[in-house]
């Protein structure tokens, strides 16, 4: 996410949208942060890993003891290290409360207040990250706030900097992060014992200010992946959480994508709504993420993906990464949450209800209603899901670390990869479609961006198209 909420914390929250689904922030919204606090405190405490890992869905593995079934995996991601999709440290860093933006005080050599460390890091079986630099998509949002211009954009393109320097400052500062800019970079780093081959996503394509120059120059700071968008539907593209206003994307969203293609910056599907997943698919000439989605037939949120889609990614040769947010791969939360929504609605609606009564009110129906907690067993079935009707070529990791207000019980922090990787050993799962999932794949998407780059490169010279000349054509 930049903070991803699957909507459900808000639900009881006193917020009131015409959407289910909502953008939190932790600094933003000091008193929704202080209510989620005493709702969801009572489930915030850390679990153990549950046993039930260890039992088989259908396949007979008794015979594999847990010691032996850890130690396979260690020997698996000692090989093939994890390679995740979608990591929010920088905006943590930015968002820090005792020190705001400051890389050097957010000290990734301590064990930090968030999910991400470098000794996490290292227990997790991490050697390769692609570190989001989130921005919010919402026009009023803080981070916009104080430029004094009256620009048609409210400044993305600076706080989109701003995090790619955060990121890119992160990076620097620690011999454990080694940079990576290409597939074989990538590669060179996730072999080296303790190391994390750092690449950098950018998350919405607001970022880019309906201008191709600019998405240029994002690749050339280093921008390896972009989701077309975040939250908000765009002059071009419309997102999954926001009315769609194009029914997919607009020739010039179209041409953003050609452009991606030709310079080798991956096109990230998650966030976007289904017409946009498949008008990308149609124009797109290199193999697609989605670096932090799962499966909407298990968990039916609008950004999951849908079967439909899934099933297009063979011939296209992409990547689900699968992500840890609670509100997106346990259908129990998503229900949860829209009852909560539900009895929100009722307390409000009670003559002379105000902020202090409908607090009351919400605080006794979720002492009656307890919130259920999404497991690691969910996140499997997820993957199982994408591996059924995508195939094993096309799974991966995205977790979300750092992007989300809570946690998959068993999936706390960077550290819990090779618990998920026994779980799914324990299903029956072989080595070589581990690997896969692991970070083959999204390494293999990766080259064959840059392959389809280095063809068109010799095709095409780069795109200078406006969105007026694409999209409000003169008569
Ligand atoms: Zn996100």
């Amino acid at each position: 996410m930049g903070i991803e909420d699957d909507g459900l914390a808000t639900a009881a929250l006193g917020r009131v949208h015409s959407r289910q689904y909502h953008l939190v922030t932790r600094t933003q919204r000091p008193a929704m942060r202080l209510l989620a606090v005493v709702l969801l405190a009572p489930v915030l405490v850390a679990f153990p890993p549950s046993s039930s890992s260890l039992q088989a869905q259908g396949e007979p593995v008794a015979t594999v003891s847990p010691r032996n079934s850890r130690l396979r995996i260690e020997r698996l991601l000692r090989d093939t290290p994890i390679i995740d999709g979608h990591n929010d440290l920088p905006w943590a860093i930015r968002e820090d409360r005792a020190a705001p933006h400051d890389v050097e005080a957010y000290d990734l050599r301590k064990r930090t207040s968030g999910m991400t460390d470098l000794a996490r890091l290292k227990a997790g079986m991490v050697g390769g990250q692609f570190w989001s630099v989130y921005i919010p998509g919402e026009r009023n949002d803080p981070a916009y706030v104080s430029q004094g211009t009256s620009a048609s954009m409210p400044g993305y393109a600076r706080v989109q900097l701003e995090q790619i320097d955060i990121a890119r400052r992160m990076i620097e500062r620690y011999p454990e992060l080694v940079p990576a800019n290409t597939a074989s970079e990538l590669r060179a780093a996730r072999k080296q014992s303790g190391r994390v081959g750092s690449l950098i996503g950018m998350e919405g394509g607001h970022a880019i200010e309906n201008s191709l120059g600019t998405l240029r120059a994002y690749y050339d700071l280093g921008a390896r992946y972009m989701t077309l968008t975040h939250n908000v539907t765009l002059d071009w593209a419309d997102a999954a959480m926001d009315a769609p206003a194009h029914g997919g994307l607009t020739p010039f969203g179209e041409e953003v994508v050609r452009e991606m293609n030709r310079l080798g910056m991956i096109v990230d599907l998650s966030h976007v709504s289904p017409g946009t997943m498949s008008d990308a698919l149609n124009v797109t000439e290199a193999p697609v993420i989605f670096s932090h989605s799962s499966a909407r037939a298990i968990t039916d949120v609008p950004r999951n993906v849908p079967d439909s889609i899934l099933s297009r990614l063979p011939k296209n040769g992409g990547v689900v990464m699968v992500t840890f947010v609670p509100g997106f791969v346990s259908q129990a939360v998503v229900d949860w949450g829209r009852n909560a929504e539900a009895a929100q609605r009722a307390a409000r609606q009670q003559p002379g209800a105000d902020s202090a009564s409908v607090a009351q009110a919400m605080d006794r129906w979720v002492a009656v209603n307890t919130r259920p907690r999404a497991t690691m067993g969910d996140v499997a079935d997820h993957i199982d899901h994408i591996r059924k009707v995508a195939g094993a070529d096309h799974i991966g990791l995205g977790g979300d670390f750092d992007g989300i207000t809570e946690t998959v019980l068993g999936l706390e922090d960077v550290s819990t990869y090779p618990a998920l990787f026994e779980e799914l050993a324990s299903r029956g799962w072989t080595d070589v479609d581990m690997r896969k999932l692991a970070g083959d794949n999204v390494l293999r998407v990766l080259e064959e961006v840059e392959k389809v780059s280095a063809r068109l490169k010799t095709e095409r010279p780069p795109s200078t198209k406006t969105i007026q000349q694409l999209d409000s054509p003169r008569p």
